[in-house]
């Protein structure tokens, strides 16, 4: 029979990839909680009007990449290609701006129609930060620096800050106007993508990846050059902030962004060792989206950074992969009340707080010795008929050559007590792989010390 597959682009991720995910997510939330960022979790699946109003109908994400279907209720529903749409609808439904300044972040699936490529898929995750109430210059270094630090804290390398300003909205809108008639000008040597947004999205032909394209665009007039007195200065005050945060950066003056919403400074982090989808965090200041999507007037900064390729980067970082921690105790049975023994004692010890595999397999014990072994836990018990018969548990050491306990099974008590303090007795990285405690050390320099 054909077996069913998952859709095109829609990516399972297995159980060795987990623990990678895993201390990603950990070090965000940590970071997170340091800055005092609190975390805000919104449904996948929204109207289709929050991203068409909240977006704007001329970007590539709500004109081409939208999963858009109409529920049995005849709405039009929209699973989310991003979070800030949603978390600024959540902060309005629940007067959340009345409470003062948000400081949020999420993280979670996200889902695009594009086309699947390496570092490109039709689910992806993000995980990103929303200050919401944040007009100072000061705020926009704030958030930079924390997308900064996270990735520093992940030991990725090979970084690079791009960051523009987009100006207010009276500034964009005169330069669409020069934008306009120059690319107007020159409209037969444009791409026919970019022809087809000289009036739906000009600024975003800026953005364009085609190298002809961009060769075009050296002549074209700049942003910069038109942003009022107020932006410029602006503008300076963000680069002297991130400057006194020791974060560097280059001026990129043809970075716009993809989404409609964004004004004055807009930035992406972008790697080297990524390849054609280099980017992996980008983010911006959007003080218009708030009120277009019917909330208070209200100044606002965030960024979104892609999970795929920060796994990607992080993997190049490491020494070796990371793998899921070895349990306390592996327990090896053979026989049907020996397995019923071997059971009760996983379940005993669990519940006591040790982690504890049991091998299902009903295999000889040779192979369930094995197994124990390469489960990297520091002990095996084992229960086979002569214990059953004596009413105890053989406690082995795996880590330490012939060492070997005889307890009752039923003390329970016993056994955890002596489980956990050879476990203290030796270092506290030890049950850890020494592939993970490499890892976590060059992460964490202040637990690098292993002995
Ligand atoms: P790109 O120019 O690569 O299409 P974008 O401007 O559409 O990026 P954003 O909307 O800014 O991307 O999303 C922020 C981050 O999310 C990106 O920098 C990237 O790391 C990640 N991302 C976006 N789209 C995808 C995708 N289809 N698959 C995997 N990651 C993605
Ligand atoms: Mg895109």
């Amino acid at each position: 029979m054909s077996t069913v597959q998952s859709l095109r682009g829609l990516v399972d991720l297995l159980p060795q990839q987990i623990p990678l995910w895993q201390q990603i997510e950990a070090t965000a939330r940590e970071h997170f909680g340091r800055a005092g960022i609190a975390e805000i979790r919104t449904p996948l699946l929204e109207l289709t009007e929050l991203f068409a109003r909240g977006i704007g109908e001329a970007t590539d994400v709500v004109g081409k990449e939208m999963y858009t279907f109409v529920d049995r209720g005849e709405r039009s529903c929209t699973l989310r290609p991003e979070g800030t749409a949603s978390v600024v609808r959540a902060a309005i439904q629940h007067g959340l701006l009345s409470q003062g300044p948000q400081r949020l972040w999420y993280g979670g699936p996200m889902f695009r129609y594009e086309r699947p490529q390496a570092g490109r898929q039709r689910q992806f995750h993000q995980i990103g930060v929303e200050l919401l109430g944040a007009a100072d210059p000061l705020s926009d270094a704030e958030v930079i620096a924390l997308a900064w630090d996270l990735l520093a804290a992940l030991g990725v390398g090979g970084l690079a800050l791009e960051l523009n300003s987009l100006g207010s909205s009276e500034d964009r809108a005169a330069y669409r106007t020069q934008l306009v008639a120059w690319l107007e000008a020159h409209r037969e040597q444009l791409d026919p993508d970019s022809q087809a947004r000289i009036h739906t999205n000009p600024l975003r032909i800026l953005d364009s990846k085609l190298a002809e394209t961009q060769a075009l665009l050296a002549g074209a007039p700049t942003l910069a050059a038109a942003l009022a007195e107020p932006s410029r200065a602006r503008f300076a005050a963000v680069q002297t902030a991130l400057t006194a945060l020791g974060i560097p950066f280059s001026l990129n003056p043809r970075l716009v962004r993809g989404l409609d919403y964004y004004s004055h400074t807009a930035f992406e982090i972008t790697s080297s060792q990524l390849g054609a989808q280099a980017t992996v965090c980008g983010g911006g200041r959007y003080d218009g989206l708030v009120e277009q999507l019917g909330g208070p007037s209200t100044a606002a900064i965030g960024w979104a950074l892609g999970m795929e390729r920060l796994v990607l980067l992080v993997e190049k970082a490491a020494t070796a992969p990371l793998v899921r921690p070895a349990p306390d105790l592996y327990v090896v049975s053979r026989g049907e009340a020996a397995e019923a023994a071997a059971l009760a004692l996983a379940v005993g010890l669990r519940r006591l707080g040790l982690a504890v595999e049991r091998d299902t397999s009903g295999s000889a014990f040779g192979k369930q010795f094995k197994r124990a072994d390469r489960s990297g836990a520091a002990w095996a018990a084992v229960i086979g008929d002569d214990e059953v018969a004596s009413g105890q548990v053989r406690l082995k050491a795996l880590l330490a050559a012939d060492q070997e306990l005889l307890l009752p099974a039923l003390d329970l008590a016993a056994m955890h007590q002596a489980i956990s303090q050879a476990r203290a007795s030796i270092n506290p990285l030890a049950n850890i792989p020494d592939n993970i405690a490499a890892s976590v050390s060059a992460n964490i320099p202040a637990i690098a010390q292993r002995p």
